[in-house]
């Protein structure tokens, strides 16, 4: 193993806090993978992929493994419309929802340049514009890093939620995906624009009955207009999940605040936008120091230039607090705090 030490970490995740890690290496193999595991004998690991949803507080003494296993393939049909496609964990995601759009596979194009790797899609179970990883997930491939095992996970196995799986609870941290697997339709594309912002685009730009490949060009104008490139501005997305409340707590919150965004769930719950809870505090466009409040987006946390990790937990956590002062509302991170 080429383990390497003292290495920056700056350009190797998006918040781009600048902080090192005390033993690295780079995987491009399933073998080379599971070689480390037997070497570090069940000592404590941390996996890194694309760095899109980490935010580092400090520097990392867990002696990290950059995943960059390659590779991506049509294995077969499934089915009469769709075919079985596989990506290896390293491969780049958008790179990857291009090469299925080039071949007219269905299923991604609402997923569209969203950073970071396939590997780590599944563990939040990526989602934007109505459409989450979810819905065209079939398997993947893991190595237990305790045992040293190459295991295969459907998607019960995964248990996804909400920006939420199996390995961000009882699985944290003791599997490397290696691969994924994902079923996508060849033919009858389901057009997924229920979004008010993607019909919008589509009619900008022209288009009345949208082929996927406009579905995926539509979206990317969207984020490319909202959020931040973190190639400028150092930021990993939204930073806070949406809420759900009660329908009981929903109610009381729509008679005082009715201009309040809701959406009921199927369980009866009710989804609040972080981002407008947020922006009512009076945080979009804040700053301190090198740390901020996206000034178009306010669920997006983002670094001037020299904020610490410190820096940013501690604008989250002032936020946090603000949002339950007003609203009652707890807002917890989708970023991964390391
Ligand atoms: C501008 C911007 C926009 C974004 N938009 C969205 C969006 O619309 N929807 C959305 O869902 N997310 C979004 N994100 C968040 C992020 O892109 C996704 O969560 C992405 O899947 C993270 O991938 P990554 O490879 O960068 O993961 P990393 O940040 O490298 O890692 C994230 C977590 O996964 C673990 N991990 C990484 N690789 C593996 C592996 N192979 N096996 C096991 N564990 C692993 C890490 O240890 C860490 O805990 C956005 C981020 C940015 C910066």
């Amino acid at each position: 193993m080429n383990w390497q030490y003292d290495v920056p970490l700056r350009r190797l995740h998006t918040f781009g806090v600048d902080v090192r890690a005390s033993k690295y290496a780079v995987v491009h193999s399933v073998g080379e993978l599971a070689e480390c595991v037997r070497q570090m004998q069940g000592e404590p690991l941390r996996l890194l992929g694309g760095g899109s949803n980490i935010l580092l507080t400090g520097d990392v003494e867990t002696p990290l493994l950059h995943v960059c296993i390659p590779g991506r393939q049509v294995e077969g049909p499934y089915g009469n419309d769709e075919l079985l496609v596989w990506a290896g964990a390293g491969e780049n995601w958008h790179k990857f929802v291009q090469w299925c759009l080039q071949q007219d596979l269905g299923g991604l194009e609402n997923l569209s340049l969203i950073p970071g790797s396939v590997g780590a899609a599944p563990i939040q179970n990526i989602g934007a514009y109505g459409v989450e990883l979810a819905e065209v997930f079939d398997h993947l491939e893991a190595l237990d890093l305790q045992t040293g095992q190459l295991l295969v996970m459907d998607r019960q196995d995964c248990a996804f939620g909400y920006r939420d799986s199996f390995f961000k609870r009882a699985g944290l941290g003791r599997f490397a995906i290696t691969k994924v697997f994902f079923r996508l339709r060849a033919r009858d594309h389901r057009i997924r624009c229920d979004y008010g912002a993607i019909r919008d685009t589509l009619k900008d730009m022209g288009v009345d009955k949208p082929s996927i490949q406009e579905v995926a060009q539509a979206v990317i104008r969207i984020r490319q207009s909202k959020l931040p490139d973190p190639a400028e501005l150092g930021n990993a997305g939204s930073f806070f999940k949406n809420p759900e409340v009660s329908a009981e707590q929903a109610q009381c919150l729509r008679e005082a605040y009715p201009q309040m965004p809701q959406y009921p769930q199927p369980d009866g719950r009710v989804k609040v936008p972080a981002g407008w809870l947020i922006e009512q505090c009076g945080w979009k466009g804040y700053r301190e120091g090198d740390a901020g409040c996206y000034e178009k987006q306010a669920l997006v946390l983002v670094n001037y230039g020299y904020a610490t990790g410190a820096d940013i937990l501690h604008l989250a956590q002032r936020i946090t607090a603000s949002v339950q002062e007003r609203f009652g509302i707890v807002i917890a991170p989708e970023v991964n705090i390391w």
